[in-house]
């Protein structure tokens, strides 16, 4: 007979497909699940009581910009904290690889410098530090354009195109688990349509997915949407509209009509969903989203400073507060700030987005939780970094009912893994990944804030990845077991 290694008693038991909670116990053995339900005669070298609290598979942080973290930080406190297990990096186009080893774009978020060429060394170098949480990992065309196109405004050769090809194929053989955009950002923003569509072919033949930050987010938002159903249709493969919103007060409300396409597309036969961070600002490099010469002044308004290595003092600061101190308009500080020394790698908060439409968003049913998170811990990081998943169960879920708990669980499991290629993950079966987080949902909630943002949530009581217990009321153990997932392998 096995040894249980760990069992959770007296749970209730969410599984993860969105069927209601039922009281029970849980067995793990060799980091898998053995038994759900009623208990069986063995008792585990590790027994928990549940107390009732809800037990559900760990959540899966779809959209993380965490390649650098699972390195750098690789005991994750800031998302087993929130109960997440599975974190999918390469987001928003920006990708660990492919690489070129020794160098380090500051304004590309991935926040670390390489030391590999292809995702099977990035795939060593996360082995070797073996991450809390797994990983997983989409291959992003600003990593794959910039390496052979630098950051020139033009289309490539044919000859360019064919190694750019060549390097998504080659990350979706080592397992990526898709194609990302980023077509706000440079260099992506330089790429015409059919571009996309020649590398997300590569994608969809190995069977991946298609994620997207699109090419506009506000005044053009559904016209973005267009390009990227286009995409899906012309690829031939599933589209994932990351962080969906619409940016900018002229454009509240627009989501509605871009879920209405995408509802559409999906009746016609393409896949399409989408995924959202339950806060009403984003963020992102500062130097992406500004002319460093005329920086937009409406949008300058609305700015707080987040990590900025060259000017400390401006962290936890909104732009306007910076201007009236300094005497200056708003966009003159951002100018000012873009002309430092470091001033490139600030990383800001942009106050942009209706509350109203979040909960449009999240009422979707296609809508899964994505952080967005950006892990630069040094200065004030937006609180998604630390909050996003207990803030949609505490706050969305439980005190303004905008959907169902055993709903908003299974939109940050079962559907993320089935989305981005996570096998024997994101349900509470037998034979299934022992990736578990034990929560009270009378109490859960995110306790991270703009000002104060490196608070971890309440609520959460026990997480396990691959069945090995990495978080304990409050306190962070030293396992760390997580593993570098492969699009579909098991
Ligand atoms: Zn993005």
């Amino acid at each position: 007979m096995t040894e249980l290694d760990l069992a959770v008693r007296n749970a209730r038991i969410l599984d993860g497909t969105g069927a209601e909670p039922f009281a029970g116990d849980l067995e793990v053995a060799g980091g898998r699940i053995v038994r759900v339900g009623r208990a069986g005669t063995q008792r585990a070298a590790v027994e928990l009581d549940a107390g009732g609290a809800v037990l559900a598979p760990g959540f899966v942080d779809v959209h993380t910009h965490d390649d650098g973290a699972v390195l750098r930080h690789p005991d994750l406190a800031f998302k087993i904290s929130q109960g997440c297990t599975s974190l999918v990096v390469g987001n928003c186009g920006f990708s660990a690889a492919p690489a070129v080893p020794g160098e380090r774009d500051p304004t590309s978020l991935i926040g670390v410098t390489a030391a590999w060429t292809d995702l099977d060394g990035y795939a060593a170098a996360v082995g070797a530090a073996a991450p809390a949480c797994n990983t997983m990992a989409l291959v992003g065309h600003n990593t794959v354009r910039r390496l052979v196109l630098g950051l020139e405004r033009r289309e490539p050769s044919a000859a360019e195109l064919e190694r750019m090809r060549a390097e998504v194929r080659s990350a979706m053989q080592q397992g990526a688990c898709g194609l990302s955009t980023g077509l706000i950002y440079e260099p992506g923003r330089y790429s015409a349509t059919d571009e996309i569509i020649a590398l997300a072919t590569e994608a969809a033949a190995a069977g991946g997915l298609y994620t997207t930050h699109l090419r506009n987010e506000g005044d053009r938002l559904l016209e973005a949407v267009d390009e990227a159903l286009t995409i899906g249709r012309a690829a031939g493969l599933p589209v994932q509209i990351s962080h969906h919103k619409s940016a900018g007060r002229a454009n509240w409300g627009k989501v509605g009509a871009s879920l209405e396409r995408i509802d559409r597309a999906n009746a016609e036969g393409l896949d399409v969903m989408a995924d959202v961070y339950p806060y009403t600002a984003g963020s992102g490099p500062m130097a992406q989203y500004f002319n460093a010469e005329r920086p937009d002044p409406s949008l300058a308004e609305v700015i707080r400073f987040a990590a900025c290595p060259a000017r400390r003092d401006l962290e936890g600061r909104m732009c306007t507060d910076v201007a009236q101190e300094w005497g200056v308009s708003p966009a003159e500080v951002i100018r000012r700030v873009l002309h430092e020394p470091r001033g490139t790698e600030t990383i800001c908060i942009q106050f942009i987005i209706d509350e109203a439409d979040v909960i449009t968003n999240l009422r979707h049913p296609l809508m899964m939780v994505g952080s967005d998170g950006i892990p630069d811990l040094r200065g004030r990081p937006h609180p998604r970094l630390f909050g996003t998943f207990p803030r949609v169960l505490g706050h969305y879920v439980r005190d303004l009912g905008v959907l169902g708990l055993a709903e908003a669980v299974r939109r940050m499991t079962s559907l993320s893994c089935d989305r981005f290629g996570l096998v024997d993950r994101g349900r509470l079966v037998e034979g299934a990944w022992a990736d578990l987080v034990l929560f009270d949902p009378a109490t859960v909630i995110d306790r991270a804030t703009y000002d104060d943002p490196h608070q971890e949530a309440a609520g959460v009581g026990m997480v396990a990845v691959n069945g090995v217990v990495t978080y304990r009321d409050g306190r962070h153990l030293p396992a760390r077991a997580g593993r570098f997932l492969r699009r579909g392998r098991p």
